[in-house]
């Protein structure tokens, strides 16, 4: 194989730039070299994979790995694959995704969560057949405008789609460069991840970029993990700065918690001959997904009848960024009061901005609808 040509003076700058300094790395910058000869030996066949090193040119294979990278992004590998096959069975190209529905694209993210990811995938589909004619776009500088291309997905296309020697700097990424040079981090800053591609655009082999990325990333999946590195199996322990120091896992330093704000929310069953009132929104969180009606304490007690649905328990449930205790209502016993309630209850939730519409029991199972709100239809089920 071709020697890579590294800049040492710029790879001892990024480095020295963290405050450590590149020891065995500097000096034997082989580690590119080793890593791509370990990938050809342990390259997992995943579905998504297509074989060899060239850069992809059937639109097949370029959708494939669109989609694949969009459920991997908050997805570990083992979890996306059978989402993944399931995916492309119904959708097996841009097509297909442009036109169907985005209720049965979000249904289909049901389980893996941020189902953000679902919808910037649908519109991407969408823009990639009304204005690219159905063939993702070749031009780099157009992809800003694409949505839910950020930079980790442009550096990953640009190598892969187009051969040029463009980093691809995901969480993996990151935690192998951090302990191959002993960076502290903090990992998630974003300064630090620019020190990592800017490293990375220094080392990147520029006749197998994509291959590069895929081997880093999977490196970083396999063997350098998050709490259990398995050194003594690795490619580079001979030329890794975090081995050598006895301390791997210090790198990079994880990002400070962000706080995690507690809100109670009260879930309401309202049940008519109509069916089962659920309501969604386009914005915020778990926006374009059902869920049963719920209210803040401050707007439910602002809606007195509201009070008249009984109390039957509540449900728990953590987001990366909040903690939901969600008090779940069942209407009241007394018809009259019933009545009055759900006239309450409705007003509020049109003030509020949410779209209501009524199912019948059995729809439920179809309807896009987030976990949370799956633990609360459960708890529901004997009052309907
Ligand atoms: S030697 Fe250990 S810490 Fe260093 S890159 Fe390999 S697995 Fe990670």
């Amino acid at each position: 194989m071709k020697k890579t040509k590294h800049r040492h003076s710029d790879v001892q700058s990024a480095a020295r730039g963290s405050g450590n300094d590149v020891r065995e790395g500097d000096k034997t910058p082989s580690w590119p070299e080793t890593l791509l000869a370990w990938y050809g030996a342990h390259r997992r066949p995943l579905p998504w994979r297509t074989p060899g090193s060239a850069p992809l040119s059937e639109e097949a294979d370029v959708y494939r790995t669109v989609v694949s990278e969009f459920l991997l992004m908050r997805t570990r590998v083992r979890a996306a694959e059978g989402y993944f096959r399931r995916f492309l069975e119904r959708f097996p190209n841009w097509d297909e995704l442009a036109r169907a529905p985005e209720e049965e694209v979000l249904r289909f993210w049901q389980g893996i969560g941020f189902y953000r990811r679902a919808t910037y995938l649908h519109s991407l589909a969408r823009t990639v057949v009304e204005r690219h004619g159905g063939k993702f776009p070749r031009d780099p500088r157009s992809w800003n405008e694409l949505p839910g291309i950020g930079p980790y997905l442009s550096g990953l296309l640009a190598a892969k789609l187009l051969g040029l020697p463009e980093p691809a700097v995901d969480g993996n990424a990151q935690r192998v460069v951090a302990r191959l040079f002993a960076w502290e981090g903090p990992k998630d800053d974003p300064g630090f991840v620019r020190r990592v591609r800017d490293l990375l655009r220094t080392y990147i082999p520029p006749e197998l970029p994509g291959t590069f990325n895929e081997a880093l990333m999977e490196l970083g999946e396999t063997v350098c993990t998050p709490r259990s590195p398995r050194c003594p199996e690795c490619p580079l322990q001979d030329e890794c700065a975090a081995r050598r120091s006895g301390e791997p896992t210090r790198y990079p330093r994880p990002a400070s918690p962000r706080p995690r704000p507690l809100e109670e929310r009260d879930v309401y069953l309202c049940r008519t001959e109509a069916g089962i009132l659920l309501v969604r929104r386009d914005t915020g969180l778990l926006a374009r997904l059902w869920h049963f009606p719920h209210l803040s304490s401050a707007s439910a007690e602002a809606g007195s009848c509201c009070a008249d649905f009984a109390f039957i328990g509540t449900v728990e449930h953590a987001f990366t960024h909040r903690l939901w205790i969600l008090r779940l209502r069942v209407p009241p016993a007394s018809s009259a009061t019933c009545g009055r309630a759900r006239e309450d209850l409705v007003r509020l939730l049109a003030e509020d901005g949410w779209e209501t519409r009524w199912f019948l029991p059995e729809e439920l199972v179809r309807v896009p609808m987030p976990r949370v709100f799956r633990k609360v239809e459960e708890r529901f089920a004997p009052f309907w």
